[in-house]
């Protein structure tokens, strides 16, 4: 297959709309579906608002703190209809750019709901219109997944798209679950001085992360002033007067508190619903579409990427398989590579991490593992951000890079630099000599990598 091979793409989230872009690029005849807003959870309802929303605490805490910096300046406070103004302008803005940009690579853009009518062809519900296809790529994403508890479906109990719409600020919140939506949900409210608490089930919050990082995040998130009480398992919200009372046991001992609203953060399952898989014979596994490292499904020309093959739901990962899937179904070939895929908490201070954690990698491997603070990196005390640290961890014996985590100030950009020198598999030595700029943050993870070959020019 090739230029002019019809490929109909249903939904327009970060997977289908930069897949049918790549496809149009290609010189494929695409047809995109969406049922709801262009760009899907990222742009509308995820990555985009949220980190909206985070950023508009991160100004009241500079603005705030300015004092520190000899910078006076008085009365801040929240206008939290304005804060939601710009969050609703950030988003259109990109949306109206992704519009553009379909257009552009003149990509059919359907706005319906599509069902599977066979393995060829695609029906749009609220039209009858059928779309014959030489390919197809499932990109229908996930959608919050919901506990089943006395209460969970209190008028106060918000999932992760409500939260975006609240036209107020509640006085507090409980947030059920301690993974990224969560913690980002809690630095959100506090961010905006809501009184804040997170419910974890696990031991750790974000569980599944290197567990001395999430520790360190844990004690930040405490000392900012949201209660975290992790292992704790809610059994029921009860609503009375206006207030809803959250019952939770920790260690067998019933607890209760009460909130204005509560968030459930307690994760994402794939949408298959009204797409047709079964009719058509689609292969699932555990809910989310089965497909191989193609991104091919069972049926050799139905392929399927993002959030609704399950596994790790990342908008950067989504993307990478999307255009992925579309390279292959339009023959150009080539497996996904999972190897180096970055996970970020945009908390203050912020997480992020590539690779193996050090549970994981001792398991596997013979490990060393180097540690740099931010309190002895030049930039970090200008900023003013001296809390966390980069962790490398490294292969003893050849001296490969493993896994990089950080926590601290710009953690979510620092981490790329690792990214690539796992992806080009840069030896610790080789991330060590490299000239680093003078004076940035990046200057952390080079002197972490020092710490495993030599020593680092800033610690004792
Ligand atoms: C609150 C929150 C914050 C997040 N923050 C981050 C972050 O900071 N960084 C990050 O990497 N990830 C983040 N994520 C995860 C990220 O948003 C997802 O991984 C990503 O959106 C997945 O993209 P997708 O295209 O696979 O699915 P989606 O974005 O869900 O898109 C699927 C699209 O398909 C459409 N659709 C579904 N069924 C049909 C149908 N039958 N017909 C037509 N259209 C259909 C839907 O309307 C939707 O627009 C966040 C998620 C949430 C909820």
């Amino acid at each position: 297959m090739g230029a002019g091979t019809k490929i109909t793409i249903i939904g327009g989230g970060v997977t289908g709309y930069p897949a049918a872009i790549k496809a149009a690029r290609m010189g494929a005849a695409v047809t995109l579906i969406e049922k709801d807003l262009l760009g899907g959870v990222c742009l509308n309802r995820g990555c985009i608002p949220t980190k909206a929303l985070l950023h508009a605490g991160e100004v009241l805490h500079t603005v705030k703190k300015a004092g520190d910096f000899g910078i006076v300046c008085e009365g801040a406070k929240v206008d939290f209809k304005a804060v939601m103004h710009r969050k609703n302008a950030v988003v259109q803005q990109l949306r109206i750019g992704v519009e553009r940009l379909l257009k552009a690579k003149r990509v059919r853009v359907v706005q319906g709901t599509a069902e599977l009518a066979d393995a060829t062809t695609v029906r749009i519900k609220e039209t009858g219109e059928k779309i014959l296809s030489d390919c197809i790529l499932i990109a229908s994403g996930a959608k919050p997944a919901r506990l089943n508890f006395e209460g969970c479906d209190g008028p106060d109990v918000l999932d992760s798209n409500q939260v975006l719409e609240l036209e107020r600020l509640p006085k507090s919140v409980v947030i059920i679950g301690g993974g990224v939506i969560g913690v980002e949900f809690a630095q959100i409210f506090s961010g905006l001085g809501v009184q804040t608490m997170i419910l974890e089930l696990l031991e750790t919050l974000i569980p599944g992360a290197d567990t001395e990082i999430s520790r360190a995040l844990e004690g930040s998130i405490q000392k900012s002033g949201t209660r975290v009480v992790t292992q704790a398992k809610v059994e029921k919200i009860e609503r009375v007067k206006g207030r809803n009372t959250v019952s939770y046991t920790v260690a067998g001992q019933r607890q209760t508190v009460a909130a204005e609203k509560v968030v459930l953060a307690v994760g994402r399952q794939p949408d298959l619903a009204g797409l047709g898989t079964e009719r058509i014979g689609l292969a699932q596994q555990k809910g989310a579409l089965a497909v191989n490292g193609r991104l091919q499904t069972n049926i050799p020309h139905i392929y399927a990427a993002g959030d609704v093959t399950g596994g790790i739901m990342l908008a950067h990962l989504a993307t990478a398989e999307g255009e992925c899937a579309v390279s292959n179904a339009l023959g150009a070939g080539g497996h996904m590579s999972y190897k180096a895929v970055p996970a970020c908490v945009y908390t203050s201070p912020e997480v992020a991490s590539v690779g193996l954690t050090e549970e994981e990698a001792c398991k596997r491997h013979d490990i060393i593992v180097g540690r740099f603070p931010f309190h002895a990196c030049g930039k970090a005390q200008i900023l003013d951000q001296t809390y966390g640290m980069v962790k490398i961890i490294s292969e003893k014996k050849l001296g490969g890079i493993l896994g990089v985590h950080i926590i601290g100030p710009q953690a979510t950009n620092l981490i790329a630099e690792a990214v690539l020198g796992m992806t080009l598999e840069m030896t610790v030595e080789e991330l060590a000599h490299a000239i680093h700029p003078h004076p940035t943050l990046s200057e952390a993870l080079m002197e972490s990598a020092l710490t495993l070959c030599g020593g680092a020019i800033h610690l004792p």
